[in-house]
């Protein structure tokens, strides 16, 4: 019995309980409403895609374990993507790594290269997996507060630049950037770049939305600026991108010894994951780009659906240049607790949102916004804006 006297959840995950997002789907489970919560695509990606998935399930290829770092395929597929969209020349056999999505790449990359003690820099408000992994890896989280400024949420340069300490070890990076849509611009990623060279800092970049940009906002991978392949680990994955996000197939691009070092630690989380689908997300890389253009102009339309529908509703809204979230500011309609408006939300209006409070380690920066996830069907998202009309604002 006395073993069960303390709690059982260990201290370093006893913050991470439960997520905001399990309780906001029961939420709109139970009250019927909309959920415009999680950020996951109400249809399937390319009906192609899934054929190829089919037919590598059917020819026996990656049914069994499939090698640690990835099949060849697959490898050769991202080497060839971040060639031709970005420049960068990654060998496939020594600087590709094959992940169980972009999550397990986080966490692989945050427990081999973060020691006990050590500081990681994470831009606020941070995607959720962030701060639990910094935790199980020992680390400790600095995190530096993106700040709403003319429409736009913007890295303080200043304010990283003080972050930085003897002790930080890595500046994890996220552009687009979740939940509030923000894409570094090449200027912003200079600047971190030219720190982190200046610091001899490493730096991680979770970049799956690298192609959900909109309007004139470039995607701009941050191994790409002067002096940071050798100090960069890219992060990527098929889920966003191709709407599979149940597939779950991400990759690493690094140098060799980054890349082997990340290796060590992911060989021990999953060994290998999502066989056939490798062979269907290589398949899907090689897509021509127009597939990639349809894609981005269907997201945008719904961007602009759900953005100028919130703005009617009352809210202010942050149109976001990237990702399929949309941020608002709840203040207009006279709230300033987006938890509290948030839980209200689906009785009020019938939608569930997010409040991006809980991403947020200074909650009185994020108390006042909200996020929308806008990757749902067209009738649904005019549904949801004319639920939220209700609000009177
Ligand atoms: C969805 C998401 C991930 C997780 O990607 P998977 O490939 O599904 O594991 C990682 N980072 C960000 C910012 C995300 O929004």
């Amino acid at each position: 019995m006395a073993a069960m006297t303390r709690p059982l959840l260990n201290r370093r995950l006893a913050e991470f309980g439960t997520t905001i997002f399990a309780e906001m789907s029961a939420l709109a489970v139970r009250t019927g409403a909309i959920n415009l919560g999680q950020g996951f695509p109400d249809t399937d990606g390319p009906e192609e895609i899934r054929e190829a998935a089919v037919r590598a399930l059917r020819d026996g290829r990656g049914n069994q374990y499939p090698p640690g770092p990835g099949v060849p395929e697959l490898r050769s597929a991202v080497a060839e993507h971040q060639l031709r969209r970005y420049g960068l020349e990654y060998d496939p056999d020594a600087e590709v790594l094959v992940t169980a999505g972009a999550t397990e790449a986080i966490a692989a990359a945050l427990l081999a290269l973060v020691e006990p003690g050590d500081e990681v820099i994470a831009l606020e408000p941070y995607y959720d997996s962030y701060a639990a992994c910094i935790a199980m890896a020992g680390g400790t989280r600095v995190p530096v507060t993106l700040r709403p400024s003319e429409g736009r949420f913007v890295l303080d340069l200043d304010e990283l630049r003080a972050a930085v300490t003897d002790r930080t070890r890595l500046i994890l990076l996220n552009t687009p950037h979740n939940p509030t849509g923000t894409v570094l611009t090449r200027a912003e990623l200079a600047a971190v770049a030219e720190l982190a060279v200046e610091r001899d800092l490493l730096v991680v970049t979770d970049e799956v939305y690298e192609h959900l940009v909109f309007d004139d906002a470039e995607h701009v991978p941050i191994a790409s600026l002067p002096g940071m392949r050798e100090r960069t680990v890219t992060i990527g994955s098929a889920g966003k991108t191709y709407s599979f996000t149940g597939w779950k197939v991400g990759w690493v691009t690094a140098t060799p010894a980054l890349t082997t070092a990340v290796r060590s630690a992911k060989q021990y989380l999953t060994f290998v994951a999502s066989g056939p689908f490798q062979y269907a997300i290589a398949e899907a890389l090689r897509l021509p780009d127009s597939f990639l253009d349809g894609l981005r102009a269907d997201l945008l339309a719904k961007r602009n659906l759900l953005s100028d529908g919130l703005a009617g509703a009352g809210f202010d809204v942050y149109r976001p240049a990237g990702t399929y979230f949309v941020t608002a500011d709840i203040r207009p309609l006279g709230a300033t607790d987006g938890i509290a408006f948030c839980r209200a939300l689906p009785e009020r209006a019938g939608v569930v949102a997010i409040p991006t409070a809980v991403f947020y380690d200074h909650r009185d920066a994020g108390a006042p916004f909200v996020r929308f996830a806008f990757c749902k069907e067209r009738p649904v998202l005019e549904e949801a804006v004319s639920r939220l009309k209700a609000l009177g604002g």
